[in-house]
C-alpha cells in the first residue's frame, strides 16, 4: 500500500491536482506517489518566500540554529527508515543509502554550527587615508533574497540538504525542487522542517514538473539559484537567467592517477580497492565517481589485474540487501545508454576485461583498457559502473591526460611525495585534488565544485552560505 505524499507549500502540507508516480528502478514496484503543485500553488510559495525575506533575515541566529539542530536530530533518529526510502526510490544499495543519511546529518550539524558564528562582521579603519579620518567601515553579510534549490536524483536527500541547510543558516527563504525520479526523500525532509518554528513562507518543497521550471528559473523574486544536475540543463539555466547569482554543480569524468612511487603491493592493493569501490558505488551514478584511471607505466601491469579482481568482488543485485554494492541504474534507458557507449568503445578497439553485460536497469561493473580517447566513455560523463585504465609514461603525461577533459570536478592522485602533491594541486584543472585516494572523496564542509564544464561556484555548507549572501558595508562618520 502506498499513499500520496503531499508537498510543502510555505511550510504547510498541500496537495495539487496532479500526481507523480515514483517506481523502484530495481523491480518497477510503485514506491509512492507525489502530489504535484498547480501553477497557482507555485506562485503562492514564491510570493510567500519573497514576502518573508526581510523577516527571515532578521530571525535570531539561535532560532535558526535550533531549527537546524532539530532536523539534524530527527534525521539521525529516523535514519534507517529514511535510508530505506532512498534505496527504494533511487535503487541505491542500502549501505550507500545509510551513508547518505549520515552525510545529511552532518550537513545539518555543520549548518547549525555555522549559523551560530556566521556574520559576526568585520570592522575596518578608514583613517589610513586623510579623507577617511574619523570614519570606520563595518561589513556584514546579508541574504541576497530567496533561493531556488534544484536537486538531482543521485543523492535525493543529501543534495537537498546541501541546498536547504545553508539557506536556513543565513536566513534566506528557499524553494526546494527535488528530482522527478526521486521526490520522496526531499518531501520527507519537508516533514522534519515542518516540526520546527521557522517562519511560514521561509521554505517550500515543490516537485514542479520540468516543463514548468523555466518560468521559475526566470522569476526575479528568486535571485539565487543553486542547481545540481546535468550540464545541458545547468548551462541553460545560466543562459536564461544570466543576471542571477547561480551556482552550477554539474557532471564530471573523474580521474584517479596512480604514480610511480605508489608501487608497493600494499599501495597497489589499496588503490585498486578504492578504485573498484568508487567507480561502482551507486552504479557509478556520482559526479565524482572514478571513470578514468591513469597509471604510470611502471605500475600499470601490476595495477590492472588488481583492479579487475577488486571489481569482480563487487556484489551486484537487490539494493535492499545490505551486502549489495552495486544496484540498478536509475532506469533501464540509462543502462541501455551505458551499454551502447561500452559497445562503441569495444567497436573502436577497446579491450573489455570484465563486465559489459546488462540485465534490465542493472549494468555489470566494467573495466576497459586500450580505449581510444575520442569515444564517449573517454570524453563524456558515463554515469554508470564503467572504468577505463590508461598508461602514462610519467607524471607530466599523467597530469596532461587528466586535464585532457572538458570536465574539472575532482581528481585523485596516489603518491607519497609531498612535492608531487603540491604539483598536482597546482597543475590539475579541477575544483578538488585528493591526495592518496580516489576523486570521489567529499567531506560536506569543504568547498566543493568544478571548473570547465563541471560548473561554477562552490558548495560545502559555509561556502554555500557565502554564496547565498553578499557583503554590505556601513560607514560610520564623525568618530
Ligand atoms: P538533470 O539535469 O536531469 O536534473 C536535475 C534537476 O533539474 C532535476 O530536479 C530536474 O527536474 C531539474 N530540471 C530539469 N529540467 C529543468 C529546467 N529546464 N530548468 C530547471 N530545472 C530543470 O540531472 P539528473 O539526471 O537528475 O542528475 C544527474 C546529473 O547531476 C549528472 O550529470 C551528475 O554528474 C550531476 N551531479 C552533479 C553533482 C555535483 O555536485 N557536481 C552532484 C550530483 C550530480
Amino acid at each position: 500500500m502506498t499513499h500520496t505524499h503531499a508537498f510543502w507549500l510555505a511550510g504547510r502540507q498541500a496537495t495539487g491536482d496532479d500526481t507523480l508516480d515514483v517506481t523502484s528502478p530495481w523491480d518497477g514496484r510503485l514506491v509512492g506517489t507525489a502530489s504535484v503543485p498547480t501553477e497557482a500553488q507555485v506562485e503562492e510559495a514564491v510570493a510567500a518566500a519573497h514576502a518573508v525575506r526581510a523577516e527571515f533575515a532578521a530571525t535570531p541566529a539561535h532560532v535558526r540554529a535550533a531549527a537546524l539542530e532539530h532536523v539534524q536530530r530527527r534525521l539521525a533518529e529516523r535514519a534507517e527508515e529514511i535510508a530505506g526510502l532512498i534505496s527504494a526510490e533511487n535503487g541505491k544499495p542500502l549501505k550507500w543509502a545509510r551513508g547518505e543519511v549520515g552525510r545529511a546529518v552532518s550537513v545539518f550539524r555543520f549548518a547549525t554550527e555555522e549559523a551560530r558564528r556566521f556574520n559576526g562582521g568585520e570592522a575596518q579603519r578608514l583613517d589610513t587615508d586623510a579623507g577617511g579620518a574619523g570614519r570606520l567601515a563595518l561589513t556584514r553579510r546579508f541574504p541576497r533574497g530567496a533561493v531556488l534549490g534544484i536537486a538531482p536524483f543521485n543523492f535525493p536527500l543529501n543534495l537537498c540538504a546541501h541546498k536547504v541547510a545553508p539557506a536556513l543558516a543565513v536566513g534566506a527563504p528557499i524553494i526546494l525542487k527535488p528530482a522527478p525520479a526521486t521526490p520522496l526523500s526531499g518531501l520527507l525532509l519537508g516533514e522534519l522542517l515542518a516540526e520546527t518554528d521557522l517562519p511560514a513562507g521561509s521554505w517550500s518543497v515543490l516537485p514542479v514538473p520540468n516543463d514548468r521550471m523555466p518560468a521559475l528559473v526566470r522569476d526575479e523574486r528568486l535571485p539565487v539559484i543553486s542547481f545540481t544536475g546535468s550540464g545541458p540543463v545547468g548551462w541553460s539555466i545560466l543562459d536564461s537567467a544570466p543576471r542571477k547569482h547561480t551556482t552550477l554543480e554539474l557532471g564530471g569524468n573523474g580521474a584517479a592517477i596512480v604514480l610511480a612511487d605508489w608501487s608497493s603491493d600494499a599501495d597497489l592493493d589499496w588503490a585498486a580497492t578504492r578504485i573498484a569501490t568508487f567507480s561502482n558505488y551507486q552504479g557509478g551514478q556520482s559526479c565524482i565517481s572514478v571513470q578514468r584511471v591513469i597509471a604510470d607505466a611502471s605500475v600499470y601491469d601490476r595495477l590492472v589485474p588488481r583492479i579487475v579482481a577488486a571489481v569482480k568482488e563487487q556484489v551486484t543485485g537487490d539494493p535492499s540487501n545490505p551486502a549489495t554494492d552495486v544496484g540498478p541504474l536509475v532506469s533501464e534507458d540509462a543502462a541501455k545508454r551505458v551499454e551502447s557507449w561500452v559497445g562503441e568503445a569495444v567497436d573502436a578497439g577497446a579491450t573489455l576485461l570484465t563486465g559489459g553485460e546488462r540485465d534490465g536497469a542493472t549494468y555489470a561493473p566494467t573495466v576497459l583498457t586500450d580505449v581510444p580517447s575520442d569515444v564517449q566513455v573517454s570524453c563524456e560523463e558515463v554515469f554508470g559502473p564503467v572504468l577505463t585504465v590508461t598508461r602514462a609514461e610519467d607524471e607530466a603525461a599523467a597530469f596532461a591526460a587528466a586535464n585532457d577533459s572538458q570536465y574539472g570536478l575532482q581528481a585523485g592522485v596516489f603518491t607519497h611525495d609531498v612535492r608531487t602533491a603540491f604539483r598536482a594541486h597546482r597543475e590539475l584543472e579541477v575544483g578538488g585534488v585528493i591526495i592518496g585516494d580516489v576523486p570521489s572523496y567529499r567531506a560536506d564542509q569543504m568547498p566543493y565544485g568544478g571548473t570547465k564544464q563541471s560548473g561554477v561556484g562552490r558548495e560545502g555548507v559555509r561556502f554555500a552560505m557565502d554564496d547565498y549572501t553578499y557583503e554590505r558595508v556601513m560607514v560610520l562618520t564623525g568618530l
